[in-house]
């Protein structure tokens, strides 16, 4: 043996061409398929090879073909033009700007457990990262000052690889930052940034990277430096590996540290979003802040509390993050010390009255003046799911809203389909994705043009498919005979259905194959086929999601379904592209009200794909008869098996009786309703299901209230928030003496009653020594459905005059509407710096009357 040293010599950009450098390190590119064309057009083979990594490209491509590319006319001439996008996007004036100048320089942080960017940062693993990424996209695009703070993670979320025998195996690769699009952060001085974290009986230090997306940077946290121990190091290793004891440590660095993080970069947002519940201490960290300062923990809570937003993303119980006594007491009682708090009065700040625990989403509702679901579904079973945390109070007014999630359109939509809307568009339409005016051009296509295109791109999926599948069997060693049947696999000609989705087991992947005598025969039909093309990803821990994979592959295999049932390994934001870019319907079977959103079928419904969904997350908002279809009923089931029975039922009957006749009814060469439905598709969902509608919805109804709210609150020493903390405490001291004594309803019963007929209600209230300005008396009236009031509104009484001491008389009244009304009232308290009628979760109802 003898001693060398490596050494790497990386290829010199040709100046001619040098700003492609800064444009490999900003994810900009992963939404302008002219930028992702220079990195291709130098060496098409390599750029694929590279899993479309723009930085290990430029190091890895050959001096030669950089030379070759300068050369070129036409190379050049579109380089030119990429770089005059680029620079004026970076410089354009944006909504946020013109809509807010006041509030250009009020950064609103955005924290996050994943990203999903594009595949060259493998740094998450489904629909939550992919949406912050494209919520992070939207916010670069309209102009909002947003930060975005996460972790890198070492191995990132792992790689599928299908085996022999139909089995995922998980394969963990590390990841070389130098060969990604990520930079560290430096401070002012050009030094790189550490963040020290404590951990139980040491600090655990994370060093700080950073990634640009478009105008925008996130901040990544990584663990795997020499200045901690060689466990310390795996902290960040991988993302949702490791037991409970790795998921507290990381959600600790990712909140606590991510705010110190912030601080030592000197930026100090005005707002907090805290994306899921992962990220929720750093409200911790911020109370800390504030209490080293001299601020009573009261008044911080107000504080923090003014300037936060949470947004929760699943009703499956399983995924809220909850951590016992012993956790929290080992991990975070060094926080009692610096809070001035015992055991119970930290744990009281997220804790779960159900499950006798503390509960990372109730502490970050806590925390938190604006609460949303992420569909308007999702919303009403989040309010029910966490009732019992506001249990004074109707469920419908359980203080969490709703925003529906969207997709960052230009990140999914086809190069082709962009190229058609340039055609047939106002050229303005990228910059207003969200106006719902512009589309209606898309009724100016050709018919006949939008479905070849369509054809063209399903071919191109289904090249990418079996290039996959060849792969796969490849590795796998199979017989050169099996490898080249993948040739004959997919009909371009057939009705062709995706499923893609993380192989939980309510999303139910193997719903088409309860009864399998229907599927032969819906599979075999020679003259209408059908075919379908699976892929996703199981947690490693998740078994029976395993096995879902596995039953599809054994399906895949045998006869008659062989090239016809296909799972493609892998999913990744590439196989995503691919195939909602090249199916002709995407099928969603989750078991409902499992699905949060779903945002996949968006994907697809940009992309003129059809959906056809159960009526779950987004979709009963998206669903009109003229866009796609419906699965099953809306409700609940007595079990799982009525419920998948139904469902799989419903499904075949729609696939005969309506889907496949309607693909397969051509007239002058293609289907043309189906061809309908696709623009319908196109005009009815892209704009209203974009992340630019979403980030908006977000700054206008979120964002710029805590900002303000945040501010307002800290003026003065927090002279605000001490006096919403008064109050508050004030109204819970004394809200046992509120009563309502009488309510008189002026003999209602003997009257005939008619629509619009005005009802008149006089109250007498007790408030004790609470003052009528400090609490709203209100008439709630609604629908009558299950002993209960739904779709309820609310009428204010005025208070007329004091009866005698603490009683004060209120009147008022609310005109009929048609049908089985009921009413009540009730006094709830109020005060002008409420986020919301229930900021305060106290009501007290009339009893009889
Ligand atoms: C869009 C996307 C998802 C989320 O899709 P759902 O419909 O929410 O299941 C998951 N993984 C990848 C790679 C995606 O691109």
């Amino acid at each position: 043996m003898y001693f060398f040293r490596t050494i790497t010599v990386n290829p010199t950009i040709p100046d001619r061409i040098s700003q492609l450098g800064e444009l490999s390190y900003n994810l900009w590119f992963s939404w302008n398929p002219d930028a992702l064309m220079l990195f291709q057009k130098i060496n098409k083979e390599k750029w694929q090879d590279l899993n479309h990594n723009p930085v290990k490209f430029l190091l890895e491509v050959d001096q030669g073909d950089l030379a070759r590319a300068v050369e070129d006319p036409e190379y050049l001439a579109l380089y030119d033009k990429v770089m005059a996008d680029f620079d004026s996007y970076m410089k354009s004036d944006t909504w946020y700007k013109n809509k807010y100048p006041n509030l250009a320089d009020k950064s609103v942080a955005y924290f996050s457990a994943e990203f999903g960017f594009h595949e060259s940062l493998p740094i998450y693993s489904g629909g939550l990262g992919v949406l912050a990424g494209d919520h992070c996209k939207a916010a670069s695009d309209i102009g909002l000052p947003l930060v975005g703070v996460g972790l890198l993670y070492k191995q990132g979320y792992f790689t599928q690889k299908i085996n022999r025998e139909g089995w995922q195996e998980a394969h963990y690769h590390y990841q070389n930052y130098n060969q990604m699009p990520v930079k560290p952060a430096l401070d002012q001085e050009g030094r790189e940034i550490i963040i020290p974290v404590e951990l139980p009986g040491r600090i655990v230090y994370v060093r700080l990277w950073q990634i640009q997306v478009g105008r925008i940077k996130i901040y990544l946290m990584d663990a795997d430096i020499t200045m901690n121990n060689d466990d310390d190091r795996q902290l960040t290793a991988q993302l949702y590996g490791g037991d409970k004891d790795t998921r507290i440590s990381q959600e600790m660095l990712l909140g606590i540290g991510g705010v110190k993080a912030l601080r030592q970069l000197g930026i100090n947002p005005a707002a907090w979003h805290i994306n899921e519940g992962h990220a929720a201490f750093l409200c911790i960290e911020r109370l800390r802040e504030l209490v080293e300062v001299g601020i009573p923990l009261a008044t911080a809570k107000e504080a923090v509390r003014a300037s936060t937003i949470f947004t929760t993303h699943t009703p499956v119980p399983a995924g809220h993050d909850v951590f016992d006594h012993e956790k929290v007491n080992h991990y975070l009682s060094r926080y009692y010390e610096l809070l001035g708090v015992d055991r119970n009065g930290f744990m009281a700040l997220g804790w779960d009255p159900k499950r006798n625990n503390f509960n990372m989403t109730i502490l970050a509702m806590n925390f938190a003046s604006y609460c949303n679901g992420v569909s308007k579904l999702h919303g009403e079973i989040t309010r029910k799911m966490f009732h019992y945390v506001y249990d004074n109070i109707p469920v419908e007014e359980v203080p969490v809203f709703s925003v529906t999630n969207g997709i960052h359109t230009l990140t999914w939509l086809s190069d082709e389909l962009r190229n058609l809307f340039n055609a047939y568009l106002e050229p303005t339409w990228r910059n207003n994705i969200s106006d719902q005016n512009i589309w209606q051009a898309i009724d100016k296509i050709p018919d006949k043009e939008l479905w070849d295109l369509h054809v063209g791109l399903k071919k191109k999926a289904i090249q990418f498919i079996r290039a996959s599948l060849r792969n796969q069997k490849y590795r796998n060693q199979e017989a050169s005979e099996s490898i080249g049947e993948v040739e004959e696999y997919l009909n371009p000609d057939a009705f062709t259905i995706g499923f893609a989705r993380r192989f939980a087991t309510y999303k139910r992947a193997t719903l088409l194959f309860r009864d399998q005598e229907k599927l032969a025969k819906l599979f075999t039909d020679p003259e209408h086929p059908v075919q379908i093309i699976f892929a996703g990803k199981a947690h490693p821990a998740d078994r029976p999601g395993q096995e879902l994979i596995r039953d599809i592959y054994e399906m895949s295999q045998r006869d008659p379904f062989k090239g016809k049932i296909i799972f493609i390994e892998n999913y990744d934001m590439n196989v995503a592209r691919h195939m909602v870019q090249g199916v002709d319907m995407w099928l969603n079977t989750p078991r409902w009200p499992m699905e949060a959103s779903g945002t996949s079928g968006m994907k697809a419904a940009a992309n003129g794909v059809i959906n056809c969904s159960v009526l779950d997350g987004w979709w009963p908002e998206a669903y009109k008869e003229e866009n796609g279809y419906a699965i099953g009923k809306q409700t609940g089931y007595r079990t799982e098996e009525d419920q998948d029975n139904d469902d799989a039922y419903h499904l075949y009957s729609l696939l005969e009786d309506n889907i496949i006749p309607t693909y397969y009814s051509q007239e002058a060469g293609y289907p043309k309703q189906w061809v309908q439905f696709m623009k319908n598709s196109i005009k009815t969902i892209l704009p209203e299901f974009s992340t630019e509608r979403m980030v908006k919805e977000y700054t206008e109804r979120f964002y710029t209230k805590a900002t303000q709210r945040g501010e307002k609150f800290s003026q003065n020493h927090f002279q605000v928030a001490l006096e919403v903390q008064d109050f508050k405490r004030y109204i819970k001291e004394n809200w046992h003496h509120v009563s309502i004594e009488s309510v008189d309803a002026d003999g209602i019963s003997e009257r005939d009653l008619k629509v619009g007929d005005r009802l008149e209600l006089a109250v007498d209230v007790y408030l004790g020594p609470i003052k009528p300005s400090d609490v709203v008396v209100e008439i709630v009236h609604g629908c009558e459905s299950d002993h209960s009031l739904v779709n309820v509104k609310t009428t204010s009484l005025e208070v007329q005059e004091q009866e005698s001491e603490g009683i004060y008389h209120y009147r008022g009244g609310f005109n009929l509407e048609q049908g089985s009304c009921g009413f009540t009232v009730r006094i709830r308290p109020h005060h002008y710096l409420f986020a919301s009628n229930f900021e305060l979760p106290l009501a007290s109802w009339a009893k009889n009357f």
